[in-house]
């Protein structure tokens, strides 16, 4: 293809789009085929020749589009949005056409520097105390875009990491830094993402996962208890992870309850996680859920969910760009540049070294709609999800499960008096399967409260209340259909092939599950903690979680179980499935080695005697590493 004709082919992709856009209503929302589909659509091999253009579009609309999702889809109402603003698409286009790689200044200067000002310009806006903006006088802080909110927190993961490493290495000088790692622990709520438990799997640390309290926050007392006690029985607390707007239901962990605690510890790094919450803080009236944010050592939203812009766009902001430069820098001769000491580098910000001009996307989405474009567009958003609670509640066959804050409602079916916990998630499973198996309406399920509920976002951009009223109309149809029997008429073809595309859809909507529980994606490396610590270095009792906020969401019954109340995922854990609970025997080779080394230094104080790098202490680190 040459210039002219990309020049011509260009345009028609344009053309593509909006029509894609525009007739999208027409097609189903998720796609009727089964795995491999495309495979028997598609030559086995790359072809040897050219092909013509219009060939390779038809195989698009043909091929590819039976297979597509449609996120775009005014009946997505799926995990959460997946921004795809027009300036933002023209942004990409761009990026793509200059087809610049700016891992450093020198690399693309223009690529670097619009980033550094990006950050500057979105962290002002969502309300970031200056302590992480780039340009700000004094300020050690600055922003980077990263692939995915998974990039960001394992960076922050890494960066807190070598912290605790550089810490331990100076109050025990001769142990092995192997050693010092098996010791460092991580905490997050039940109700972080998965990607905070990969983000410890790959940093090879041990993460205790905590109960929230009923309304899916993370309280601080719970924190306090489960750190004091990992501390007790040798381990180092070195990294918190909270979120604001959690996946499953949209909760928001107490940041000024956390935060206090987080700073009784030396050293521990606390991550706020705002992957889809944070573009809301944009609107004054959403700013209150950053309460507590001036304890946090880093910070990260998702442009690409909620304010438009299209995927990859994670917006990542650190108070100390050093404590995280530190922890990723490598650098050989021929990166090296002569401004290296006084500019940024974003190679040194994250696991990739090549980027993309990622910043323009940005740049182009807060030009063309303004603060104020963005803030209208995250009110109707809200707007429309309060509208959807309200149909729910007005229907008593239903009760809705979340504190409804932004755009995300968890509602179910209530069930009758007779059934069991597990027969009304049963029930609530198959309403799900029977919409998703249609096609003409997509969600996904959630646990909330160990009970199975169903999500319902709010993601299409020009999403209206008729919109929501149509979404509603196809739930309470498929309930009654649900609750009032099958057909009796129906003849037996007809009821076969439902069970088949039920039974599809079943498949599927385990599929796209989402993962608040880690108990439901990967058991294999959840293991309950003894309830009592008989001994130094077993591990810690469950810690109580400490609901003292009465919930206002809607009642679901407990489970008849009694409800762990927090667990260790480690390392690898799933290699030792046959070896008993206690993670402090995992290892036994070095069970000798732990005896003779426990990292509690009978004299050293909890307050952090030792020379860290706390929020309070933090010593800069080397200017040239940025
Ligand atoms: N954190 C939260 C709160 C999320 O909701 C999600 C995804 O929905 C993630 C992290 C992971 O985001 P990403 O796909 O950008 O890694």
């Amino acid at each position: 293809m040459d210039v002219e004709e990309f020049r011509v082919r260009g345009k028609e992709m344009v053309d593509y789009i909006c029509t894609y856009m525009n007739t999208l209503r027409t097609r189903r929302v998720v796609p009727s085929v089964e795995p491999g589909y495309l495979r028997t659509a598609l030559p086995a091999e790359a072809p040897h020749h050219p092909e013509p253009w219009d060939d390779v579009m038809n195989d698009v609309e043909q091929k590819i589009m039976p297979g597509v999702t449609h996120w775009q889809h005014p009946r997505f109402h799926a995990y959460f949005p997946a921004g795809n603003g027009y300036p933002s698409i023209l942004g990409d286009m761009l990026s793509a056409g200059i087809g610049c790689i700016g891992f450093s200044w020198a690399a693309s200067t223009a690529c670097t520097e619009l980033e550094i000002i990006m950050l500057d310009w979105m962290g002002k806006a969502i309300g970031l105390p200056p302590a992480f903006l780039a340009l700000e006088e004094g300020s050690k802080g600055g922003g980077v875009i990263q692939g995915s909110a998974s990039e960001c927190v394992l960076v922050s993961m890494l960066a807190a990491r070598a912290n605790g490493i550089k810490r331990l290495k100076h109050q025990f000088p001769n142990v092995d830094e192997g050693l010092l790692l098996s010791k460092l622990i991580a905490y997050c709520s039940k109700e972080a993402h998965s990607c905070v438990e990969k983000a410890a799997m790959i940093c090879f640390v041990k993460l205790r996962i905590l109960q929230p309290d009923d309304n899916g926050s993370l309280r601080g007392e719970t924190l306090k208890e489960a750190m004091e006690e990992d501390e007790e029985a040798g381990r180092v607390p070195f990294f918190v992870a909270t979120t604001l707007g959690t996946t499953s239901c949209c909760s928001f962990d107490n940041l000024p309850e956390i935060g206090p605690v987080v700073r009784k510890f030396p050293c521990v790094w606390l991550h706020v996680d705002a992957a889809y919450a944070g573009s809301s803080f944009l609107c004054p009236e959403h700013k209150y859920h950053l309460a507590g944010v001036e304890y946090a050592d880093s910070f990260n939203t998702n442009p690409n969910k909620l304010m438009l812009a299209s995927f990859d766009c994670s917006l990542l902001w650190v108070t100390n760009r050093y404590l995280l430069t530190s922890a990723l820098v490598v650098d050989p001769l021929y990166l090296q540049h002569c401004y290296d000491h006084t500019a940024i580098d974003y190679r040194h910000w994250g696991i990739s070294l090549s980027r993309r001009f990622r910043s323009l996307k940005l740049w182009f989405m807060l030009r063309s709609y303004g603060v104020s474009g963005l803030q209208k567009y995250v009110r109707k958003h809200c707007e429309l999800a309060k509208y959807f609670e309200r149909l729910v509640k007005k229907d008593d066959r239903f009760q809705v499960c979340n504190q409804v804050k932004l755009g995300l409602v968890c509602f179910r079916l209530v069930g009758g008096p007779d059934e069991t916990p597990e027969q009304i998630d049963e029930m609530n499973k198959k309403l799900l399967t029977n919409i998703n198996a249609s096609g003409k309406l997509h969600m996904v399920p959630a646990s909330v409260r160990e009970r199975f509920v169903i999500r319902f976002c709010v993601v299409a951009q020009h999403a209206t209340r008729e919109d929501i009223e149509v979404a509603w109309d196809i739930i309470s149809d498929f309930a009654t259909e649900l609750l009032e029997g099958p057909d009796k008429e129906r003849d037996l073809n007809e009821e076969r092939t439902r069970r088949n595309r039920a039974a599809l859809a079943h498949k599927r909507s385990f599929f796209v599950r989402m993962v608040s529980d880690p108990k439901i994606y990967n058991p294999a490396i959840n293991k309950t903690p003894p309830p009592v610590a008989t001994s130094p270095g077993s591990p810690p009792a469950a810690a109580p979680s400490t609901p003292d906020t009465p919930s206002d969401s809607g009642s679901i019954q407990q489970p008849t179980t009694p409800k762990q109340s927090s667990w260790i995922s480690w390392p690898l854990g799933f290699f030792f499935q046959s070896v008993d609970h206690d993670s402090n025997d995992l290892p036994l080779r070095f069970r000798h080695l732990d005896t003779m080394v426990r990292l509690k230094s009978p004299g050293a104080s909890r307050r952090g005697s030792t020379p860290c790098a706390s929020p309070e202490h933090r010593a800069s680190s080397p200017s040239n590493n940025h």
